[in-house]
């Protein structure tokens, strides 16, 4: 095969996959379909060198599972820019610019707080566009890494340009917008997982995770702000070349375009307004000479680029006073520490970036003892390149340093700090700090969704007496007349309202029930996959390890914490209690099916003798099973029907049962 056709078999190949998994509606036959992966693996066997990321051989599932680690040498080095701290330097380096250039014109535009990578678009013959061919982080400036499969999952990314030209590379900075920011770090709040620091460190991690489907639904944005390398008409004027692409439907950084010194600072001054309302962190302003061949005559050091600036904006910062240390106990009995304090000059909570402080978390012991925190201590506090305010160095030592309690603050009972981690924990599992945000959590929206029934409430019911585990919520209704005399919930329509949605959530599919248990490392979405695998929660229950772990998505973490807390006799008996009260553990599956497939991954391949493939795939979900369009250790049958590929020889290769179409009817029928 010569390399021309093995480039023209992976379109074809990429088309095929396209409809398939993306578009489910495949062409043809799964054995054509394995036919010319075969060929394509054979060719790649013989010419290694050929084997790029986005070969099919290197997908799986339509989207693209990268490579760890593929260095790609830039073909424009990717340097940053000389940052400046005063608006007068930005005026000395636009006069110098205008002494040797006096029509010199420039370009101010916003520094998006993110990481730089850059898009190589080519001509591509089947569409007549220029299509991305590779998209690269900056790494050393010199060498960065292939990130191409998780750039297509940027919307701000096109896949295809309609440019009539040859090759045009483009540089931009992806970024994390807030508000996906604050959702990642919720999540991990719900899972009791570290959050991450600021948006500028998740979007790295995200830019180079090795599934794209995380990057994808963590989200990434991109702005486009250089074109490094491309026709003449594109490299004249910096301004025009972003204009065009603008037409062109790329989404491209805000950028100003300036005659002076005095408008530079203007609109340096204008986007440092902008600051505080934008959905991103931008840290600074960069100016840059709007005629890309004079740029060359101001370098600016081998690291920095040659005709840019950067003015970097001042942190705010103010001097605070500490007043207090909070100690509070978390939903899982983990301490929090809350500094509450005053700016030392106003006396009044801090005013920075637009907002009032007046509190930050002190995060830990280890954080305290290293920050020297203390009520009476001044420190320094900060809003720069992150959301939320950090304290940064002690100004004025407190008289003592902050100790953590040795017992919980709430219950009384001796804390434990656990090993490899600066954690300090209550465990007493009647604490009544944790039984508040136990149940809350238990009843929050993504759990059982039971309306009216929030914090200050259930605080009001354990106080009371009523409430010492979820499952007394279902045992309420018990004690309406009481409830009502007392005016606990409030009078009778209220106490009838809220009893009649804690009756209806008895009815909730299981998956909310798991979520609310509260597991550790078992949020919604993995509740939601594992009781796609078992019938009800009693099956659950039974399930072991290495059951468990067989699931994917769920690792080794994840299902011993699930086989812990099933162990547990306490939990044991709530999830009695429940059941007792009516609470729904069985998963209602389709109508019409059965649960004689629950809990098989079922993969089907070849041509079957009687059934279409999508036929056989709805079969097999209405049946409770899931289907897989690859086989893979978690496979429990391969269908396979005649001329079956290489899927069928990776069963044999696993010792996956390798079933007709026959004996699949049948284990439905038994
Ligand atoms: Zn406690």
């Amino acid at each position: 095969m010569t390399f021309e056709e093995y480039g023209k078999l992976k379109k074809t190949i990429d088309y095929h996959m396209n409809r398939y998994y993306n578009e489910d509606a495949p062409e043809i036959s799964d054995y054509e379909y394995d036919q010319l992966m075969l060929q394509l693996k054979a060719a790649e066997e013989e010419h290694p060198d050929w084997v790029s990321p986005d070969s099919p051989t290197q997908k799986i599932g339509g989207v693209a599972k990268r490579e760890a680690g593929v260095k790609v040498t830039h073909n424009v080095p990717m340097l940053s820019i000389e940052d400046v701290f005063r608006t007068e330097d930005v005026r000395e380096w636009v006069d110098k610019v205008h002494e040797l250039h006096p029509d010199a014109t420039f370009s101010v535009e916003q520094k998006i707080d993110g990481l730089s990578m850059t898009l190589r678009y080519r001509h591509d013959e089947a569409s007549g566009k220029a299509r991305l061919e590779l998209a690269e982080t900056r790494g050393d400036g010199l060498i960065g890494e292939d990130v191409t499969a998780n750039a297509l999952v940027i919307p701000d990314v096109p896949h295809y340009l309609d440019i009539p030209y040859d090759y045009l590379e483009l540089r931009g900075e992806v970024y994390m917008s807030h508000e996906d920011f604050d959702r990642y770090n919720k999540e991990c709040e719900e899972q009791d997982k570290k959050p991450a620091a600021n948006p500028r460190n998740l979007a790295a991690g995200t830019l180079r995770q090795l599934d794209a489907s995380i990057t994808k639904e963590r989200g990434l944005r991109l702005f486009i702000f250089n074109v490094q390398d491309g026709p003449a008409e594109m490299m004249e004027s910096h301004t025009k070349a972003l204009q065009y692409l603008e037409e062109k439907g790329v989404t491209t950084v805000h950028h100003e375009h300036c005659r002076t010194a005095d408008e530079c600072i203007a609109a340096i001054e204008r986007i440092g307004q902008m600051r505080e309302e934008l959905p991103f962190d931008i840290d600074g302003a960069v100016v840059k000479i709007d005629q890309i061949a004079y740029r060359a005559d101001f370098p600016a050091g081998s690291k920095y680029s040659s005709g840019h600036i950067a003015y970097k904006y001042p942190p705010e910062e103010r001097v605070v006073t500490m007043d207090e240390i909070i100690v509070d106990v978390g939903r899982t009995g983990r301490l929090t520490f809350t500094g509450s304090f005053h700016d030392s000059e106003t006396g009044k909570p801090a005013r920075l970036a637009g907002t009032s402080v007046s509190r930050a978390t002190l995060h830990n012991q280890d954080y305290i003892n290293e920050m020297h925190i203390g009520v009476g201590g001044e420190y320094r506090l900060f809003k720069s390149g992150e959301i939320i305010p950090r304290l940064n160095g002690c100004v004025k030592e407190p008289p003592a340093v902050f100790t953590a309690p040795s017992v919980c603050p709430v219950c009384g009972q001796p804390l434990v700090r656990e090993e490899d981690t600066a954690d300090i924990r209550c465990v007493n599992p009647a604490c009544p700090a944790q039984l508040v945000r136990t149940i809350a959590y238990f009843t929050s929206q993504d759990c059982m969704n039971i309306m009216g029934l929030g914090g200050q409430l259930i605080e009001a019911l354990i106080r009371e007496g009523y409430l010492h585990s979820y499952a007394d919520i279902y045992r309420l209704r018990d004690y309406r007349e009481e409830l009502i005399d007392k005016g606990v919930i409030g009078k009778e329509k209220n106490t009838d309202k809220l009893l009649s949605n804690i009756e209806g959530s008895k009815e909730n599919e299981p998956e909310r029930l798991l979520t609310g248990l509260g597991i550790r490392n078992v949020g919604r979405r993995t509740a939601k996959t594992i009781m796609q695998y078992y019938d009800s929660i009693d099956d659950l229950m039974r399930a072991d390890l290495e059951e468990l772990t067989a699931i994917p998505d769920i690792g080794t973490t994840t299902a011993k914490d699930i086989v812990n807390f099933f162990e547990n006799e306490a939990n044991r008996a709530v999830i009695e209690a429940l059941r007792d009260a009516g609470v729904n553990m069985r998963v209602h599956r389709e109508e019409g099916g059965s649960q004689k497939l629950s809990g098989l991954t079922i993969v089907v391949t070849g041509t079957l003798p009687t059934l279409g493939r999508k036929e056989a795939t709805e079969l097999i979900e209405k049946n409770g099973g899931k289907c897989s369009g690859s086989v893979s250790k978690k496979t429990n049958y391969l269908v396979a029907g005649e001329a079956a590929g290489s899927k069928l020889s990776k069963a044999q290769q696993l010792g996956v049962p390798v079933i007709t179409e026959a004996q699949l009817l049948a284990m439905i029928e038994e």
